[in-house]
């Protein structure tokens, strides 16, 4: 028997998904119906993503989950109608998007290339940039994409300390957990990225206090959520020269409004939510996995845990 697939997103990433969705989806040897279209009460699965127009999950009476495009579920976690399973998107290509944005922005930060890059002509200022083996990194947030962040950083040399909701064991990285785990993970921080979802325990990890915790003279690289760093602690310390430098790619507005002032910052970096964005052609395979679980019975993969807000 054939599955219905209702597709709810915005128009655009229809075009993009229409081809590859329904091709993964036959690869998985599923017999499905694919479509924006299709009546509430007759929908097995709902690809969603939280900028749909579906808000009221109560009508998919049949539906079996709710297959997210997104690694980031703030927006849908809490939606008081919805009972289903939510499934939230891992890919590799959503995982080495975002190891080659850290990486290429602690390197940036790291090798000092912005000084070469902008030198006037004739100067000549030979100062080598530091080694990694002496710039340790923290990385807040051990899941999918903090991970692999982790280890391409440790690849390259730097020394590694990641923290985490619970105790992880990851050959290479020290890893912390608890309210004390956070201050140690922060005390050592040359380098400190911000990889944990938006929950209500995450919001202002880092603030006025964790921010005094850190070495004078760190860098903060934030594709996490917005809200995971207080803006006034973050800019206050920016201007004490605490902080040397932010590389931020999410915001608690988006887009960034234009007269914030981390815009005219001179040293901070804005880019806009492009770290790591999720490709039709890889996530369509998770998509399609998912499906072919729900339909032989075994578990889904990548469930977000209600309780927890991820
Ligand atoms: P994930 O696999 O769910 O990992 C989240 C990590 O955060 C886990 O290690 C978790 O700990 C930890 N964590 C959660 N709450 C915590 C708490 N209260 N204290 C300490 N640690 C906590 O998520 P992911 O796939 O790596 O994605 C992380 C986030 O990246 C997403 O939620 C999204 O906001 C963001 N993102 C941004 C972009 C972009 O383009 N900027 C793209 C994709 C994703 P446990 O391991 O103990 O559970």
């Amino acid at each position: 028997m054939s599955v219905n697939v209702l597709f709810a997103a915005t128009e655009d990433r229809w075009t993009e998904y229409e081809t590859p969705l329904r091709k993964e989806i036959a690869a998985a040897g599923i017999d499905a119906h694919v479509a924006t279209d299709i009546p509430a009460d007759q929908v097995d699965y709902i690809v969603y993503a939280p900028n749909s127009e579906v808000k009221d999950f109560a009508p998919f009476t049949r539906a079996k989950a709710v297959l997210n495009l997104w690694a980031g579920v703030e927006e849908i976690v809490g939606n008081p109608t919805l009972h289903l399973p939510l499934a939230r998107m891992v890919d590799p290509a959503l995982t080495q998007g975002m190891v080659e944005w850290v990486v290429g922005h602690v390197l940036r930060l790291h090798l000092g290339m912005d000084a070469h890059i902008n030198a006037a002509a004739g100067t000549w200022e030979p100062q080598a940039p530091p080694l990694s083996f002496d710039t340790p990194v923290t990385v807040l947030g051990l899941g999918e994409l903090g991970t692999a962040c982790a280890h391409a950083l440790a690849g390259l040399g730097f020394p590694v300390t990641g923290w985490s909701r619970t105790q992880k064991d990851i050959p290479d990285i020290t890893c912390l957990s608890g309210d004390a785990g956070l201050d140690h993970a922060l005390s050592v921080a040359t380098y400190c990225v911000l990889l944990l979802p938006k929950t209500a325990a995450t919001e202002n990890t880092l603030n006025a206090r964790t921010l005094a915790l850190m070495p004078k003279g760190t860098r903060i690289l934030n594709p996490g959520r917005g809200p995971l760093i207080d803006d006034d602690a973050l800019l206050a310390a920016l201007d004490a020269g605490h902080v040397d430098h932010a590389t931020l790619d999410v915001f608690r507005v988006e887009p960034l409004p234009a007269e914030h002032p981390y815009w005219s910052h001179p040293r901070v970096t804005v880019t806009p939510h492009i770290a790591s964005e999720t490709r039709a052609a890889y996530s369509s395979k998770t998509i399609a996995e998912n499906i072919r679980r729900g339909e032989a019975g075994e578990p889904f993969l990548y469930l977000v845990d209600r309780g927890a807000g991820y």
